[in-house]
């Protein structure tokens, strides 16, 4: 008896963890829909929102692209 007891202790403890794991990839993944892309700048010609990361920077100015910070400096 005591054996079934802790088979069954085991099992739940097993699906406890099943599930808060399953939960947790779940929030990652609606938290995380786009991978970390840090703060987000406005391009100053178009108005484009793009990742500091990826934006042209002059000054204290960012671009979407250096198209367009060379369109700026006209
Ligand atoms: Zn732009």
């Amino acid at each position: 008896m005591n054996l079934i007891r802790l088979l069954l202790l085991a099992l739940g403890i097993w699906l406890l963890t099943l599930v808060v794991k399953r939960y947790l990839a779940a929030a990652g993944r609606k938290r995380g829909g786009t991978p970390r892309i840090g703060t987000m700048v406005r391009c100053a010609v178009c108005g484009l929102h793009v990742p500091e990361a990826e934006a042209v920077k002059r000054r204290d100015q960012y671009f979407c692209s250096a198209e367009h910070r060379d369109k700026a400096s006209v």
